[in-house]
């Protein structure tokens, strides 16, 4: 499957950071994770840190499948609203999820400043706006779930919007939303695991696992094998491809960055935004004085047909910021188009589809797909050693 167009702004930004040999021979360690983009990489971090052997393979360049084209905002709100997640997956484990994600946050910014990547963190007020008035209840159910459960929460009016210069009819201001460049950050780890003594090799394409008594032997395309005590998928939607359980709806999406602004407009100096509409909108900024903006989401069926709709999208999108923010003209300078994926509950899935293998996933499926891999990789640790955890049980295959 090809998960994203070719012109996602960070790949511009950044180049090409750095690459890694193809396998060559044939190899053994304790850890195998397949999949080097940020779920990958944070996982190789995590696993380097508690003194296993890791091996990472990708089959394309590092950090080119869908993290190359991710928007990088950083949200503890879930695609699913909290009020509806409780009615669908009971009290205790949607108000956890919403504190696992908020958590997941300052999770990132600590690992960014051990490794000493410069990725653009920053932390900005989250506006979760209502841009017709038949979701303004809705929107006052979901307020007052959040409140009630202990988020840092602030009803926003339409003249309070207005001073920010956004056409809304009222919104939800949370305090913990944050910005960054996953792309530069999980490059940044790789770097990393790799001077910490992890083998990274890309173009290395897993064709086949199989288990031999307590060994698991992943082969190549090229019939090379690699013999571990471990495999972890970090493979992102591709996963569709191994996966039996029918766990995600596959979405095209599409993402625009403007032309830079000369002063970036006071509305994105301390916020990013996104609405009630389905499929939602987002906005955030970029340190170089750009608006990144998201949405217009349709099922996905090929990469040609998605691909295809980019040019109209690029136009439909810049429309619908223009009627949400009027004053502040948009100009697109790059846009791309992604797949990404939904699930029933908007939650992840973490640990083994098959109990009697050693093959651990992490699917961080959704609009906080970041977030979602930072708490995949604690999840994992436990999945590994055997030890309970709740993730394990909240995000189960098979629930
Ligand atoms: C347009 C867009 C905007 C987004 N915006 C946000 C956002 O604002 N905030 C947010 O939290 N999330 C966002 N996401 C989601 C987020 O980008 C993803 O959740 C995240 O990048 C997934 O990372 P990953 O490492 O799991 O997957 P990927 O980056 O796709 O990495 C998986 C890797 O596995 C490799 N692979 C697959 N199969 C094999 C195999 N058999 N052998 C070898 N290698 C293999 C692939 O080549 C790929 O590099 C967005 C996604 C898109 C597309």
């Amino acid at each position: 499957m090809d998960i994203r167009s070719n012109e996602p702004y960070w790949l511009i930004v950044n180049s090409l950071p750095q690459s890694y040999p193809s396998l060559q021979e044939s190899i053994s360690s304790e850890v195998l994770i397949i999949g080097a983009g940020i779920t990958g990489a944070l996982m190789a971090y995590k696993l380097i840190e508690a003194g296993k052997k890791v091996v990472i393979v990708d089959r394309r360049d590092v950090c080119n499948g869908s993290t190359a084209a991710s928007t990088s905002m950083l949200q503890y709100e879930i695609d699913v609203p909290l009020h509806k997640l409780i009615e669908q997956v009971g009290l205790t484990c949607a108000v956890s999820s919403y504190q696992n994600c908020e958590k997941a946050i300052k999770d990132i910014k600590k690992i960014a400043g051990n490794i000493k990547s410069y990725c653009g963190f920053e932390y900005k007020k989250s506006v979760y706006f209502a841009s017709s008035k038949k979701d303004l209840s809705f929107l006052k159910n979901e307020f007052d779930a959040r409140k009630e459960h202990g988020f840092k929460v602030k009803w926003l009016s339409k003249e309070d919007l207005k001073e920010l210069g956004l056409n809304a009819y009222a919104a939800i201001e949370s305090q913990s939303g944050a910005v960054m460049d996953v792309y530069k950050l999980a490059n940044d780890l790789l770097k990393y695991c790799s001077k910490k003594g992890a083998e990274i090799y890309d173009r290395t394409d897993i064709e086949e696992i199989k288990t031999k008594k307590e060994k698991t032997i992943a082969k190549t395309k090229t019939g090379l094998t690699i013999e571990v005590d471990h495999v972890v998928h970090c493979t992102g939607y591709e996963s569709t491809d191994t996966i039996k359980e029918n766990i995600v709806a596959l979405k095209s999406t599409f993402a625009l960055a403007s032309e830079a602004f000369e002063t970036l407009p006071q509305a994105f100096k301390k916020h990013i935004y996104w609405n009630t509409d389905s499929p939602y909108l987002y906005f955030r900024s970029t340190e170089d004085g750009r608006i990144v903006m998201g949405g217009g989401d349709r099922d996905f069926k090929n990469a040609t047909r998605r691909d295809a709709l980019l040019s109209k999208k690029e136009k439909d999108l810049t429309k619908k910021f223009q009627k949400c923010f009027p004053d502040i003209p948009f100009i697109a300078d790059y846009s791309w188009a992604g797949t990404f994926g939904e699930t029933k509950d908007g939650l992840p899935y973490f640990g083994k589809p098959d109990t009697e293998k050693n093959e651990h996933y992490i699917l961080g499926f959704g609009g906080n797909g970041i977030t979602f891999s930072v708490m995949g990789m604690d999840a994992i640790i436990h999945s590994i050693n055997k030890t309970p955890h709740p993730y394990l049980e909240y995000y189960k295959f098979n629930r």
